[in-house]
């Protein structure tokens, strides 16, 4: 190391400090208790610098845990055999472990006050179906597979997170939950992590949630979405003989034309994509029946509910559209809805949040730089019901997320599992009688 490098790192640290005192958020976590060491203090800990030093000699035992967990499917509802998996990793790490009714793998790492918790999460669930080949190929050090990284990445950071503490016999302060939760991607709806917050909400001070790759950002801002299914349905027929009959498939073009051509604002950005569509037997019948998958996020709830109602009005012109088309269709009538899929609600980290500055804290010693993010997570949840969460990477890089060419480069994972780690303990604190 030369001496701009270490002037620049007696800087850095400096500025850990000056940031946390000018912070009135340490205050208020002061208020709850007197005994909470400043977060810059974590990385001089020697028991913090044993966890910290866990990582690097096994990071190629956390890549391969990451190729083993993706290499088991987990579409949306079947995230079982992932979670038996996940199960006897964090046993392994010395957590008593629960797999709760809703499919969530728990694993709890006692605090001095286990009145007060910290949940470290990252979700099981994929976004692709069962039968979707999900061996992982290597190329170079490059991993490949669908699902590696989102979110085999957060999964392998979860058990790597719980082993360092283990191994470095860590006793936070508050308890810490190692949550391997379902139901993150589409239809789950986020129900892992709604029933971990309906179940802890009383004692719960803060969710970090580890989804995917990289370093350089924090989701501090739950976008809301609304998740939604037209389905128009009608009496078929042959179409040759029954030509003139109503047909879903053309009602639901027709409304689905009117529906794209919805004016939105780029500010507050808003959002729509028509995701899946099915519907029809055959190609000479008139289908019976019409589906559309339709997703829609803004920055604001009142443009969710104005999309929404789009969809609806262009759905009900499309089918009357259709009805009143030149043909004869007096040989039947076409029905039609729109239900709800899913909601995830909106929320946001306050600026002043101890979760926010401790991920500041942890971004100071690690010399990593991240900006703030707004999307769409297991985060919704806590935050929208105002408990503390964020959103982060686990490290490493990752590029084509929920395609089949998702992959995954370790290179730099370990500034990720560090930062995890003094994020959580940050929060989560160290038992006073073993901080020195
Ligand atoms: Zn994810």
């Amino acid at each position: 190391m030369n001496g701009t490098r270490a002037r620049s790192r007696a800087v850095k640290r400096a500025l850990v400090w000056v940031i946390l005192f000018a912070m009135p958020v340490r205050s208020s976590l002061a208020r709850q208790s007197t005994r909470y060491a400043p977060a810059g203090q974590l990385g001089e800990n020697a028991q913090v610098r044993a966890a910290l030093a866990w990582f690097a000699p096994n990071l190629i035992w956390i890549n391969d845990q990451q190729a083993r967990l993706t290499e088991i499917p987990a579409p949306a509802f079947q995230e079982g055999q992932r979670a038996a998996v996940l199960k006897s990793l964090l046993s392994a790490a010395g957590l008593a472990v629960e797999v709760d009714a809703t499919g969530n793998v728990i694993g709890e790492l006692p605090g001095v006050n286990e009145k007060e918790v910290v949940v470290l999460s990252a979700h099981l669930d994929t976004v692709f179906p069962a039968g979707t080949d999900v061996r992982v190929r290597h190329e170079g050090s490059r991993m490949l597979a669908p699902g590696i990284s989102d979110n085999g990445t957060g999964l392998a950071a979860l058990a790597a997170v719980a082993r360092a503490l283990h191994e470095a016999q860590i006793k936070p302060q508050r308890t810490i939950l190692f949550v391997a939760d379902v139901g993150e991607e589409g239809e789950g709806n986020l129900r892992g992590m709604r029933a971990v917050v309906d179940a802890y909400r009383s004692r719960l001070k803060a969710v970090i949630v580890l989804d995917g790759a990289g370093t350089d950002h924090v989701t501090t801002i739950a976008l809301a979405s609304r998740r939604l299914e037209v389905v128009i349905s009608g009496p078929g027929g042959h179409s040759w003989s029954d030509f003139g009959m109503p047909n879903p498939i053309n009602a639901l073009v027709r409304g689905s034309v009117r529906f794209i051509n919805t004016k939105v604002p780029a500010s507050p950005r808003t959002t729509f994509n028509l995701g899946q569509i099915d519907g029809g037997t055959s190609i000479n019948s008139i289908p019976y029946q019409a589906r559309l998958k339709v997703d829609v996020r803004s920055e604001s709830e009142s443009e969710l509910a104005r999309l929404e109602s789009a969809l609806r009005e262009s759905m009900a012109a499309g089918v009357r559209d259709e009805m009143e088309s030149p043909r004869d269709r007096s040989r039947g009538k076409l029905e039609w809805k729109v239900e709800l899929l899913g909601s995830r609600p909106g929320g946001e980290l306050p600026a002043a949040s101890p979760l926010l500055a401790a991920l500041r804290a942890a971004d100071a010693i690690v010399e990593n730089a991240s900006r703030i993010e707004r999307s769409s997570t297991d985060a919704n949840i806590p935050l929208s019901l105002g408990i503390d969460a964020i959103s982060i990477g686990a490290g490493g890089n990752g590029g084509g997320a929920h395609s089949l060419q998702e992959w995954y480069e370790p290179a730099g994972r370990e500034m990720g599992l560090k930062r995890a780690l003094l994020t959580l303990l940050g929060v989560a604190d160290m038992a006073p009688e073993r901080t020195r």
